[in-house]
């Protein structure tokens, strides 16, 4: 077995660059070659983990397996590679220090005067070293966020420079930056990029392979220049140009030989370039899907990465239904009895997305009323679920002021309640219901039929559940509870099985959609979607 290879992957010039988007390329491309890889990303804010965050700073929350709130890179690391992140696949500064205070709180540092360099360096080089101690991986690749420059990534930096000198052959830089285009001008200019591996060098470190994110194509030259400049071969500069789809960009990596170069400069033989035959047809057929599928996505935050594990998990299941899905944002804050034929009549499905806080709760109550009423398609996910049943406490079993105790705390009918062991949490990080649980499925089910086996494992991320108290209630009246925690008795999914597709998970289900393994719920989602629309 030989020794693990360390890939960092570093960003300058801007941020948004698709460093996350690069990580994943480079470990798919090599997965594709047989090698057993794993991706991480170093973060360099303050938070101790993104759990906290409100979407509009920094998107999505990822939440991993094994119950870490991590950031959404993770999530097209596992969408590309289909493997399984970890706790220890995401760090942030906070994180960092509060182990190092830790430890200096034991006393394990001796009376020695706790420093950045060495104390803080060496934490995030046993971070960076540990998934590859703790089980033998051919690649390591880590994403670090943030942009060479900025003052609080330069601890992670001095650990790469420090690992680049300790591992020597075993551990490369890939450097991402732009090459912006100066219409007056007409040209595309290098410069930001010269002054971006200026920065790297600086700080010590030489980056092995530069990736020019570009809207126009490179020519051979250009890349001759930034070689020069740069002091890196000629082969190891990349052009990462603007793709329809971002799943273009491992097959157009490929072409160029970024795989291939890494290799090289490992020393390792570098062998047949694989076919990577599923991820291409998965990609025609995405092209060849024309035709569209409308599906709401009822939230209230106005901003893409807010729900990006649910969109990309949309557009997957499009694609394996030969459609192309275009999903609309329903604004949930500014829907009205009034205006909501206008913005969901024309749609074939809704999600009523997940959130936190009462803002757009109601507006969500009413999007799932429409969708129950009208026999849209709906599902609901987490706090989507929880509006599901509200909406049929207060329309069916006639209990008006039915709410969740997080929108009331003296609700009369606390259909969805605080769980027992939530009552006494005072720290709001890291501390709700997360990761995977398992969930029984009833037989005869809907759900059951969708996930075609009776024992599931699904991605938690909340505080709230299903009050058992009305479960009859709702059984009686035609929602039936048919997904199941086999070890606490919580309700996991809703469905009405007299409608044509109307089911709320209290889990995440789009955390574990991948390219290679769309998740059956979005696909029969999708599917009763298309059905309705063609019967329309
Ligand atoms: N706010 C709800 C809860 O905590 C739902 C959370 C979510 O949608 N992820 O239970």
């Amino acid at each position: 077995m030989s020794a693990t290879k360390y890939i960092f992957v570093t960003g300058g010039v801007a941020s948004s660059l698709g460093k996350g988007i690069i990580s994943a390329s480079i470990g798919k491309l090599l997965q594709a070659r047989g090698f057993n890889i794993t991706i991480q990303k170093f973060d360099p804010y303050i938070n101790i983990d993104p759990g906290t965050l409100n979407p509009y700073e920094h998107g999505e929350c990822y939440v991993t397996d094994d119950g870490k709130e991590t950031d959404l890179d993770l999530g097209h690391y596992e969408r590309f590679t289909g493997i399984r992140t970890t706790a220890y696949s995401n760090y942030t500064t906070g994180r960092i220090y509060q182990s190092v205070i830790d430890k200096e709180r034991r006393g394990d540092y001796l009376g020695k005067t706790i420093q950045v360099i060495p104390h803080i360096t060496d934490e995030i080089k046993r971070s960076m070293l540990f998934q590859g101690k703790r089980s033998h991986f051919d690649f390591v690749i880590t994403e670090i966020g943030g942009t060479v420059g900025d003052i609080e990534s330069q601890p992670f930096l001095e650990a790469i420079r420090q690992l680049k000198w300790e591992l020597g052959g075993d551990a490369l830089c890939v450097h991402l930056t732009y090459v912006p285009y100066l219409a007056a001008a007409g040209e595309l200019k290098t410069k930001p990029t010269q002054h971006s591996v200026k920065e790297l060098q600086s700080l010590g470190i030489q980056p092995d392979v530069l990736v020019l994110r570009t809207e126009h194509e490179l020519s051979q030259g250009l890349r001759r220049k930034v070689a020069n400049f740069c002091n890196v071969a000629p082969t190891a500069v990349f052009q990462s140009k603007d793709r329809p789809t971002i799943y273009e960009v491992p097959l157009r990596m490929q072409e160029q030989g970024l795989d291939a170069e890494i290799l090289r400069l490992f020393g390792m033989p570098v062998g047949e370039t694989p076919g990577l035959g599923p991820w291409r047809s998965f990609l025609e057929r995405r092209s060849r899907a024309t035709e569209e599928v409308h599906i709401a996505l009822v939230g209230k935050y106005d901003l893409q990465d807010a729900y990006k594990s649910i969109l990309e998990s949309l557009s997957q299941a499009g694609t394996y239904n030969d459609r192309k899905v275009k999903t609309h944002f329903v604004n949930s804050e500014k829907l009205t009895p009034d205006n909501i034929d206008a913005e969901l009549g024309a749609m074939d499905g809704l999600v009523v997305c997940p959130g936190f806080g009462q803002r757009g709760t109601e507006g969500k109550i009413l999007a799932a009323r429409y969708g129950r009423e009208h026999d849209v398609p709906t599902f609901g996910i987490c706090l989507g679920m929880q509006m599901m049943v509200i909406e049929f406490a207060r329309d069916v079993l006639g209990l008006d002021e039915a709410n969740s105790v997080e929108m009331n705390q003296s609700t009369p009918h606390n259909v969805i309640d605080l769980m027992e062991s939530q009552k006494n949490v005072t720290n709001m990080g890291g501390t709700m219901r997360l990761g995977g649980y398992p969930c029984r499925l009833r037989e005869g089910s809907r759900v059951r039929a969708i996930y075609g086996q009776d024992e599931i494992r699904e991605r938690h991320r909340h505080r709230y559940e299903f009050n058992n108290d009305y479960l009859a209630d709702y059984e009686r009246a035609g929602m039936q509870c048919t997904g199941v925690n086999p070890d606490t008795g919580l309700v996991e999914i809703v469905e009405i099985p007299t409608l044509r597709w109307y089911i709320g998970t209290q889990f995440h289900p789009e955390y574990s959609s991948t390219v290679l393994k769309p998740h059956p719920l979005f696909l029969d989602f999708v599917r009763a979607a298309m059905e309705r629309k063609a019967k329309a």
